[in-house]
């Protein structure tokens, strides 16, 4: 029995506008690791903590406190534009995407801090204090500290839970995490970026590819959460170099994995590459189909997608910031459209093909991810199989990921 049925529908004569679709914004998950698997079906992945029993006993901080739940945490992020980089990366400039300029003083720390918390909606949340936008561990260690202990203080009073930050894979050496051992970070995440040399080379990097498996293996022994960013559309890279790259990221375990597309940012050295012809990015089409392919690659290994795309922000769409790429506020929400799209057709295909109209019962979360965004799934479909309506029913008993499809006497 279907209960809560809402019901989109959508015929050739008369496409349906996105003003009729019926899931309240509230209902509708941003993107996350609670997301559907189109080829495994399984649920999504749990999430996984690091031991810190080590760190815990050191810091003499209780494990309610001190240890992150499998709720999504709460962040509270610090941007840190550019600090302790070594190398201009050739697609990065964080000040075009943070707004940010300086390193922030302790004062616009404690303000930053604060702001954020009081967004918090439910105070008792999973709350971490996160170091942005730089390469952590480039930090003149005095700085480093500073910050360190301007988030432990929130920790110890009980208003946050933990620290994380990002960091490359070449500075994740023994004697830096001996630096950070007393402080009660929890996750640290690693711009990793491409696992092809040749990528790495064009890029700007300055790391290798061992640099990460060396990274991942220290992190993993001494019981941090670690995660992991990558990009598509790199210079250099193409499909065949990114799932390369994906499974040999996928056999390191990472606790979770972001995914961003390179977008040519103004002011960065790939803009000049761009300008010259040197560099041609993504379309959105290739990079949203690309990004499918990854995150459907960790889901099957049980890896979380937490990120697709960039977060939007104001400095991002305002226009002068991005002069190239494919780059849509919404650009998760596309990966998972894409993937209900292509559930929706194979199941179409192989077994309602004669069908004059489906019905897709989808769980209510997944409601406008089945639709597209402006329908674009529903009219896909419509073209693509000669369907006179599709209706989207949403369906608790289902679980996000799935999809159940009948046709209409
Ligand atoms: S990608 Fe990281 S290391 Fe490279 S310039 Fe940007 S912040 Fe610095």
């Amino acid at each position: 029995m279907i209960e809560n049925p809402l019901r989109l529908k959508a015929s050739r004569q008369k496409p349906v506008t996105s003003g009729q679709r019926p899931v309240p914004r509230s209902q509708e998950p941003e993107a996350s690791d609670q997301s559907p698997d189109a080829q495994s079906q399984t649920p999504a992945a749990r999430c996984k903590r690091p031991d810190a029993s080590l760190r815990r006993a050191t810091l003499g901080l209780s494990s309610s406190r001190r240890q992150p739940s499998c709720n999504r945490p709460f962040i509270v992020p610090v941007f840190l534009p550019h600090a302790g980089c070594p190398h201009q990366c050739v697609f990065c400039n964080q000040s075009a995407i943070t707004g940010k300029r300086s390193t922030p003083t302790s004062k616009d720390v404690h303000h930053q801090i604060k702001t954020f918390l009081n967004f918090r909606r439910k105070p008792r949340q999973n709350t971490q204090i996160a170091f942005y936008g730089g390469n952590f561990f480039g930090i003149q260690a005095q700085t480093a500290e500073r910050l360190l202990a301007q988030a432990t203080q929130y920790v110890t009073t009980g208003h946050a839970h933990s620290i994380r930050f990002s960091t490359r894979p070449d500075t994740i050496q023994r004697q830096q995490m001996a630096l950070i051992k007393d402080y009660p970070v929890s996750t640290i995440e690693l711009g990793v970026q491409s696992m092809d040399e040749r990528v790495l080379k064009l890029s700007k990097r300055g790391h290798s590819a061992a640099d990460t498996i060396k990274a991942m293996h220290l992190l993993k022994e001494l019981g941090y959460e670690a995660g992991v960013q990558l990009m598509v559309g790199l210079p250099g890279d193409n499909a065949q170099r990114l799932q390369a790259t994906a499974q040999k990221i996928a056999r390191l375990k990472p606790d979770f994995i972001r995914i961003y597309p390179t977008v040519v940012l103004s002011g960065s050295p790939l803009a000049a590459l761009y300008k010259k012809g040197n560099y041609v990015p993504l379309s959105l089409a290739e990079a949203v189909s690309q990004v499918k392919d990854l995150y459907l690659l960790f889901k099957r290994e049980n890896i979380r997608v937490i990120r697709m795309g960039l977060q939007a922000s104001v400095d991002l769409q305002n226009g002068s910031t991005i002069l190239a790429g494919p780059y849509h506020p919404s650009f998760g929400h596309l990966v998972y459209s894409e993937i209900f799209l292509e559930m929706a057709m194979s199941a179409i295909q192989s077994d309602h093909s004669k069908a004059k109209s489906v019905i897709l019962n989808v769980h209510p979360h997944s409601v406008s991810k089945m639709s597209g965004l402006k329908n674009e799934n529903i009219k896909r479909l419509c073209q693509e199989f000669g369907l006179q309506t599709v209706d989207i029913v949403a369906d608790d008993s289902l679980k996000k990921n799935q999809l159940k499809i009948s046709t209409r006497p």
